[in-house]
């Protein structure tokens, strides 16, 4: 069936299928849940789960632009292979591999098509007039939607002031557009990632249980485990138990020690602000420097890199691995045991 749409060819909905327009266009397949595992829509089923299985296996989605329809419906259904796995890592990984691979295609594409798609995500954004087409710039774009999609690219040249500013618009190429619209189509993905299904019939949770399979045995398990909600001190590993003891009775900490124990207490979730709280009652407590140390293992100073704990092997190399138990025998790092442990304490 030829389904024309308003504003953006087959083409594109097959690329950019997280497009406003797509959810239009399928209407009319009137697809429902229960009939995706009927007959005729095993295809559908087959590519929904390859494009899955493809973001877990390469971090990127192939574009099969030959059978357009199949490529544009197999996107929400794969949406929903994704949100029957119950798995965040999975469905972040998922959403940010649309969102790349969106942004390499749109680095490829004329900038009147770029422009189209920016609109679809309500930016507020226009061509740079022809007359001044000897700027490297080939779009103006207003300073809220910039801000709202550099916020977590820490790159210098993101800041505001490294950029060419003019009443409130911002000048950029075609390349770094692509670059922003990622983070805006990263956002769309997750947004519809995140929600609830009451029931999924019986060979979506099949195919779900087989796309975990395959990211435990990619990315392995420990990764893909959940971090429980709340810190449960009591799936602390003994060398953490150790440092946590010494700083609280007054001992001096080692650098090491000390960089050990606030990436692993960042890294289980707890805020910096509940950290600074905590880090208040040690005894060499020191706000300013405390605050920028928390900060920074965070990511939210500096390079921006999110730092973790060493691995058991370099602790034990510093002399801070100390009380080693039965479950140390089988992890590589701490937070692999904080993982495993909190699972035995929920089981038991
Ligand atoms: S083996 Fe690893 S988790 Fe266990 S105490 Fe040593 S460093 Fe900590």
């Amino acid at each position: 069936m030829q389904m024309e749409t308003a504003g953006f060819t087959r083409n594109d909905l097959a690329k950019y299928p997280f497009l406003k327009e797509t959810a239009e266009y399928i209407k009319p397949l009137d697809l429902q849940i229960d009939d995706l595992t009927s007959m005729g829509m095993d295809q559908i089923l087959k590519r929904a789960e390859e494009r899955v299985n493809e973001t877990i296996l390469y971090r990127r989605i192939t574009r099969n632009i030959q059978n357009t329809a199949l490529e544009i419906a197999s996107f929400p259904v794969a949406l929903l292979l994704v949100i029957a796995t119950e798995n965040s890592l999975i469905k972040k990984r998922y959403a940010l591999a649309e969102a790349k691979q969106a942004s390499s295609d749109l680095a490829n594409e004329p900038k009147e098509k770029i422009l189209k798609i920016a609109l679809d995500f309500d930016w507020k954004i226009k061509l740079t007039a022809k007359e001044s087409s000897d700027s490297p710039s080939e779009f103006i774009i207003y300073f809220t939607d910039y801000l709202r999609n550099t916020s977590h690219l820490h790159d210098k040249k993101w800041k505001l002031t490294n950029s060419i500013l003019s009443e409130g618009n911002i000048y950029l190429n075609k390349k770094d557009v692509a670059r922003l619209l990622e983070e805006e189509v990263r956002r769309r993905v997750e947004k519809r990632l995140d929600v609830k299904v009451p029931k999924f019939p019986a060979e979506f949770t099949l195919i779900a249980e087989r796309i975990k399979k395959l990211a435990q045995e990619t990315i392995g398990q420990s990764e893909l485990d959940e971090m429980p909600k709340v810190v449960v001190q009591a799936a602390f590993p003994p060398c953490i138990n150790a440092l946590y003891a010494d700083a609280a009775s007054s001992h001096h900490l080692s650098h090491i020690g000390r960089f050990t124990l606030t990436a692993f207490l960042v890294n289980i979730g707890m805020t910096p602000e509940s950290l600074n709280e905590l880090f208040k009652t040690f005894s060499d407590y020191n706000e300013r420097l405390t605050r920028y140390q928390i900060e920074h293992i965070a990511g939210e100073r500096g390079s921006g890199t999110h730092y973790t704990s060493p691995q058991c092997s370099i602790l034990q190399t510093h002399g801070v691995c100390k009380n080693k138990d039965d479950f140390c025998r089988r992890i590589y790092h701490p937070l692999a045991y904080y993982k495993r442990k909190q699972r035995t304490i929920n089981s038991g």
